[in-house]
């Protein structure tokens, strides 16, 4: 039982690391916390309860997890203060030690994070009647990867229009690199009417589009003995939902079905987020990826036919363990032959306890910063001339949210960023779809300038 009385009146304030899935678990933490009568602290304001939703990706984002930890103990002196995300299941102990840290919570705990909340901020107040006045808690809890098994369901509005639904969590593939299965257990998900729900509750909240979340979405299923296919056919038939996208789908995992339903849907837009890694063969190996070079350009293949206008966002790490300068170069000629839109470069981070570390071939700081910058710059031209065939032409666009004043940006179904001169802009538009024709590139080239066909 919650005794939602210590929470009346009370504040809060929210940090997030890392990816969108953390994004959404952090909204939907605050919104049960809102739901007890927790409101949001006002900026400047000193919040009672702090909570950090942390990321373990690189060494560097656990750095940046400290950092976050540090500066909210000192800017809301006296709150209590949780941690969880991926860096807390890893280095639970380590975190609960921080000064001003209450209570630490791993990948099984955080399905239950308000009931360790509310007995573990009863007891610290129950504390401070008696002895140990003023000081924190420092409790962690966290179990083995392999016992963690509960899925926290998420699905809430981003900080602008769309909806994140949480539709896996966890992955069983131990890439060599990736430590994210030891951060959030192995695959497994909730029921597909379960999800439907979901999305008919985000729509009774007016939203229009939802992303489809998850660690290894294409493993969908591992639980419930469904299938993602069926996922996303079920999902499509939520009326009320005009635009559902993927979040990232692995190669090996997207069958040719789903290629083709997509392709005939009525929601699931033409754009898809494909993680390569590498384009070498043998870097592949090395990273224990499930796929090959032949098997990518075959499901990109695949998409252009059904979809020529479809948007492909691609992830490539550069200068992972093992990766020559003529591996490199195999990567580069591949993704530039590539009929692909935008890269996600990614830098190899190394990662303590990652079978990575076993291959002894290293890459320099030096080389991996030249190498990001050649695959920036061949994503930028990809971007530029898919962009460009749009120029001229007319699209539907879902506004989102922007400052008074400023200027309104939204997608097209095939992810074009547009935007919407701040004179002509307007909270009207705000989550609406548009007809708009379609300009030349804004001044950074971020995005297509448009004008309002239908209004
Ligand atoms: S598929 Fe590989 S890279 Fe992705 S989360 Fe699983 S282990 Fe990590």
């Amino acid at each position: 039982m919650i005794d939602t009385s210590v929470f009346q009146g009370k504040t809060a304030a929210y940090f997030t690391l890392g990816c969108k899935l953390n994004f959404s678990e952090t909204s939907t933490f605050g919104r049960m916390l809102q739901d007890m009568g927790v409101r949001n602290a006002a900026e400047g304001e000193k919040a009672d309860i702090c909570l950090i939703n942390t990321c373990s990706v690189t060494e560097v984002a656990d750095h940046k997890c400290r950092q976050a930890i540090n500066r909210m103990v000192r800017q809301h002196p006296g709150a209590f203060v949780v941690v969880t995300g991926c860096y807390a299941q890893l280095e639970a102990e380590t975190i609960s030690k921080i000064d001003g840290v209450d209570l630490v919570l791993g990948a099984n705990e955080k399905a239950s994070l308000i009931q360790y909340l509310s007995d573990a901020w009863t007891q610290l107040q129950s504390d401070s009647e008696t002895a140990s006045d003023g000081e924190s808690l420092h409790r962690h809890y966290s179990v083995k990867t392999k016992d963690i098994k509960t899925f926290a369901p998420s699905c809430s509005r981003g900080n602008r229009t769309r909806f994140f639904l949480k539709v896996q969590d966890g992955c069983d593939y131990f890439c060599t690199y990736c430590t994210i299965p030891y951060a959030r257990g192995f695959s497994r998900n909730p029921s597909i009417s379960s999800l439907v729900e979901q999305a008919r509750q985000a729509a009774a909240e007016g939203g229009k589009e939802i992303v489809l979340t998850g660690v290894n979405i294409g493993d969908f299923g591992a639980t419930t003995h469904e299938s993602f296919l069926d996922l996303v056919k079920a999902l499509d038939g939520v009326e009320e939902i005009k635009r559902f996208r993927i979040s990232s789908l692995e190669p090996d995992l997207m069958s040719d079905d789903l290629i083709e339903y997509c392709s005939r849907s009525r929601a699931f837009m033409p754009h898809f987020h494909i993680p390569l890694q590498s384009g070498s063969d043998a870097v592949l190996k090395l990273m224990h990826r499930r796929y090959d070079s032949a098997l990518f350009a075959h499901k990109i293949e695949l998409i252009k036919k059904y979809m020529p206008d479809a948007f492909i966002g691609v992830d490539v790490m550069v200068g992972t363990r093992g990766e020559t300068p003529e591996y490199f170069e195999e990567t580069y000629e591949f993704l530039k032959r590539l009929d692909v839109t935008h890269l996600h470069v990614f830098p190899y981070s190394e990662r303590p306890g990652t079978a990575a570390l076993r291959i002894p071939y290293v890459v320099s700081d030096k080389d991996k910063k030249l190498r990001s910058k050649r695959l920036i710059e061949l994503s930028d031209e990809k971007t530029q001339a898919f962009y460009s065939r749009y120029i001229g032409q007319e699209a539907e666009v879902l506004f989102e949210k922007s400052t008074r004043g400023r200027a309104m940006h939204g997608f097209t179904r095939n992810y074009v960023r547009v935007e919407l001169p701040a004179a002509k802009s307007s909270d009207d538009l705000d989550n609406q779809l548009v007809m708009v024709g379609l300009g030349g590139f804004n001044h950074d080239k971020t995005a297509l300038m448009c004008e309002i066909l239908d209004r």
